[in-house]
């Protein structure tokens, strides 16, 4: 039977034009901090993508640390910022809506004493940045904010966030979802940090960057070496990081035909499966959204069994984050929306990428609603 994946979010295959920048630096060895000719080729391949993915991010190369995704990205972020501020005030405000890696991050402060709050979240899974004006302090000293949403899509007001926010107080906007599918927002400027994984572009999995303004306080959170301003001791992963900055420039160069293209399938393929899967039930915004992304309801007793039961039927999808799945508990995002603990329990992200194209969605609108059918009918019986 023919596959169709549908989890672009959770990862998404890598791009031949990717594996062969990276080829040559996988062959050949080289530690970038050796002074010999060996060392000193891997780390002008290091320089180089550094200074191509400040030039696509409209920053520094000074402003760019190598990590080995977006995990790392938020921890790094979300410790070292609040850790160096400590003396400053110990009050984090976030978005209820941050992925598992900016949240466990968040619980390891508040058990180091700071006071993290969570903002309520809208209907339609953002954050209101007005109720973010209201909630700052003259203690705040961290905002978290992600620019888009992995499970619903939905674009958080980053430019709005951004104008809210007093100088002194450092932002971290995890970007992980947005870049390469959106315009990046203008309001990333004034992030101080800002976390981005390659493998959700096209690139190889184990990379990622965290940018870190210039003047921005951090401390690190792995020490022992000097790599990345010791900022993220360890040898680099030199392969990785050429794979990441061509990835980037391809995503970002073309994300406006993403928009046009992966935007279009979506719809069709969200009309189609209404249609044909009568009660299904969208989550988060109908506009303001990632083009390649939905988060369904869809109306079965057990919505437990839906992804296991759709993976059978050779359709790839996720139940939330793919760093949750498998989790008994129904996603945090959802429930934070304020959608009942039935609702959350029956839904599926479905998430398009370049690969697909309008008769595969056909079929997977097919297949969906057949497995639908059948769960329902097991219900009954
Ligand atoms: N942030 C967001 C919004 C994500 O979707 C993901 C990936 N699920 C991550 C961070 C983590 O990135 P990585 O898989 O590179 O660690």
């Amino acid at each position: 039977m023919r596959r169709i994946y549908l989890d672009h979010n959770a990862t998404t295959p890598l791009d031949p034009a990717v594996l062969a920048a990276m080829r040559p630096h996988l062959e050949r060895g080289g530690n970038p901090s050796s002074t010999h000719q060996e060392g000193r080729a891997a780390r002008v391949a290091i320089d180089e993508a550094r200074s191509r993915i400040a030039r696509i991010l409209a920053t520094t190369p000074e402003e760019i640390v190598f990590t080995s995704g977006g995990t790392e990205s938020n921890n790094l972020a979300l410790l070292g910022a609040a850790r160096a501020a400590r003396k400053r005030g110990r009050h984090v405000l976030s978005s209820p809506l941050e992925h598992a890696s900016a949240l466990g991050p968040l619980e390891r402060l508040r058990e180091e004493g700071f006071e993290v709050e969570h903002l309520p979240a809208t209907a339609d899974g953002r954050i209101d940045p007005a109720v973010l004006g209201r909630r700052l302090r003259p203690d705040t000293v961290l905002v978290v904010a992600m620019a888009a949403n992995n499970e619903t899509g939905a674009l958080l007001p980053i430019d709005e966030i951004a104008s809210a926010l007093p100088r002194e107080v450092v932002f971290h906007c995890d970007a992980t979802q947005a870049i390469g599918k959106v315009p990046l927002p203008a309001g990333l400027a004034r992030a101080n940090l800002v976390a981005l994984s390659s493998h959700k572009i096209h690139g190889p999995l184990g990379a990622g960057a965290l940018v870190v303004r210039r003047g921005t306080p951090i401390e690190p959170v792995a020490t022992g070496g000097g790599q990345e301003r010791a900022l993220r001791p360890g040898t680099e992963n030199v392969a990785a990081i050429v794979g990441l900055s061509a990835a980037l420039d391809r995503a970002v160069s073309r994300s406006r035909e993403y928009g046009v293209r992966i935007g279009g399938l979506t719809s069709r393929f969200l009309e189609g499966l209404e249609r044909a899967v009568p009660g299904t039930r969208l989550h988060g915004p109908r506009e303001a959204r990632l083009p390649n992304t939905v988060n369904v309801a869809l109306p079965c007793p057990d919505g437990r069994a839906l992804p296991i039961a759709l993976d059978l039927a050779g359709v790839a999808v996720s139940s939330g984050s793919a760093c949750e799945s498998g989790a008994a508990e129904p996603s945090h995002v959802l429930l934070a929306m304020g959608i009942p603990e039935e609702d959350a329990r029956r839904s599926v992200r479905i998430s398009l990428g370049w690969d697909l194209d309008d008769e595969d969605l056909t079929e997977a609108v097919r297949r969906i609603a057949s497995v639908v059918d059948r769960l329902g009918a097991q219900s009954e019986f």
